[in-house]
């Protein structure tokens, strides 16, 4: 017994063309026109909709303990609002405690999650400390399938390293198959106005903003590359945020430096203006990297739409307003960074990126789906339409329509940083490797479906 999906339009990374899809367990056994159904199979009617591969969020923290507190989805709660909303895998990181070995940190991520996440994920491993026992771990964890490393270049005091950290991790990590990329900030210029700030009464949320400017960006995305180069190896740049930071990028291309980058639906949508919002409200957007002004968000879709930007991720960190962001009320240093979207991510791309014509739909594909596959070395299992490949699909009702609210989203936060979007375009079914984790538009997936993957060396070579 197996599905058939007749009818569709599927759209990847390349192409577009009308065609069935036959699943039998959870992989996808062929492609083509008028496929034949035996009698015991499933069909679904895709006439009309397009059919996409599931989305990849590379980019979670999931009950991340931080700042005081946890962040507010758990592996369960995050990943359902992930695959109710057309992702089907997701990375999140592991941020081991300094002194203690990876493995440790690792095993931990592994409780939280296995058993419990209803979409399939992979971990990146972060390092905030490189002594001999972490660099002897580095090779054991990517032959565990972790074969992605973060250094901070911001975080001073917590998880910030210098240079000479960052030169020996690219190394140690290249030499063995793994990527590294770089939280890009420049964590002395931050905590420098942050002091200055904190001497002079300035507490409020907007000052959070005005800490973090988007030279702090610019100098670590420059700096971060130029090390890459020296080390020989490529460099991953997550959740990019300023047109200052993409036009060091631009030039780091032009010089052919091997740079991969990834932006948030945040910096592309959201503008700082939300941080001088009255009452406190600001706190709801504080993040690092901060939302920048609205003259960034343009520039930013045209990096997405030139190829500068490679994946589009959602950094999702999530915390209450009551009871965790209200921790900063009097310090805007003590206000948990983070926002909930990985349930937003794939729709918002859609509606505000294919829907009002800024990126192509093979575009979309590519950087929700298909490049953070290949970069984190998932393709063709995961990104694609492939035969195969995990029949991980979302069959897509570009007729829908629907709008973002606290009372709707799946995520387990008492806001929504979207609040009011609109949506044209949204997820009518979506399958986990031949699975129905969404059915007609509602929720039907199944707690401790989501699986491990052991990822390979990056698609990505220096
Ligand atoms: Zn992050």
């Amino acid at each position: 017994m197996g599905i058939i999906i007749k009818n569709g339009t599927i759209v990847t990374a390349k192409d577009i063309y009308k065609g069935d899809i036959r699943i039998d367990g959870e992989t996808i056994t062929a492609i083509g026109e008028s496929l034949p159904a035996e009698p015991e199979d499933q069909t679904i009617d895709a006439q009309g909709k397009y059919v996409f591969p599931g989305g990849i969020d590379v980019h979670t923290h999931f009950e991340l303990p931080f700042m005081g507190t946890v962040s507010a989805d758990s592996f369960e709660t995050g990943s359902r609002a992930a695959i109710a909303g057309g992702t089907t895998t997701f990375v999140d990181f592991v941020i081991p405690e300094k002194g203690k070995p990876l493995g440790t940190a690792l095993d931990a991520w592994r409780k939280k999650a296995d058993g419990h996440a209803v979409a399939d994920y992979g971990f990146h491993m972060a390092i905030t400390e490189y002594t001999d026992s972490v660099a002897a771990e580095i090779p054991t964890i990517i032959k565990e399938g972790i074969t992605s490393f973060k250094c901070f270049l911001a975080y001073k005091g917590l998880f910030q390293v210098d240079d000479g950290q960052l030169i020996a991790v690219l190394e140690n990590a290249g030499k063995h198959g793994g990527m590294v990329s770089i939280h890009a900030e420049n964590g002395d210029i931050i905590s420098t106005l942050t002091q200055r700030y904190q001497a002079e009464g300035k507490l409020t949320p907007e000052y959070h903003w005005r800490a973090h400017p988007a030279i702090a960006e610019a100098e670590a995305v420059e700096r971060g590359l130029t090390l890459a180069r020296f080390a020989d190896q490529p460099l991953y740049i997550v959740h990019l945020s300023s047109a200052d930071g993409l036009e060091r990028i631009k030039q780091a291309v032009a010089r052919g430096d091997k740079v991969l980058a990834e932006t948030c639906p945040q910096y592309l949508l959201l503008s700082s203006d939300l941080y001088c919002l009255p009452d406190f409200e600001g706190a709801k957007w504080v993040m690092s990297p901060p939302l920048r002004p609205a003259d960034h968000l343009e520039k930013m879709w045209e990096g997405i739409a030139k190829g500068y930007i490679q994946t589009v991720a959602t950094d999702h960190c999530p915390f209450n307003f009551r009871g965790q962001k209200e921790m900063g009320r009097d310090d805007f240093t003590k206000i948990p960074n983070g926002i909930a979207s990985a349930g937003d991510r794939f729709n918002l791309l859609y509606t505000y990126g294919v829907g009002e014509g800024r990126i192509s739909i093979n575009r979309f594909v590519d950087v929700v789906a298909t490049a953070p596959a290949k970069i984190f070395g998932m393709y063709p299992q995961k990104g694609s339409i492939v035969v195969g490949g995990d029949a991980d699909l979302v069959i897509f009702d570009p007729e829908a329509t629907g709008e973002i609210s606290v009372k709707t989203q799946q995520h387990n936060v008492d806001y929504s940083a979207y609040e009011g979007f609109k949506l044209k375009g949204l997820p009518q079914t979506v399958l986990l490797r031949g699975r129905f984790a969404v059915r007609d538009g509602v929720y039907v997936g199944e707690q401790g479906h989501g699986r491990f993957i052991a990822r390979s060396a990056s698609g990505v070579s220096a």
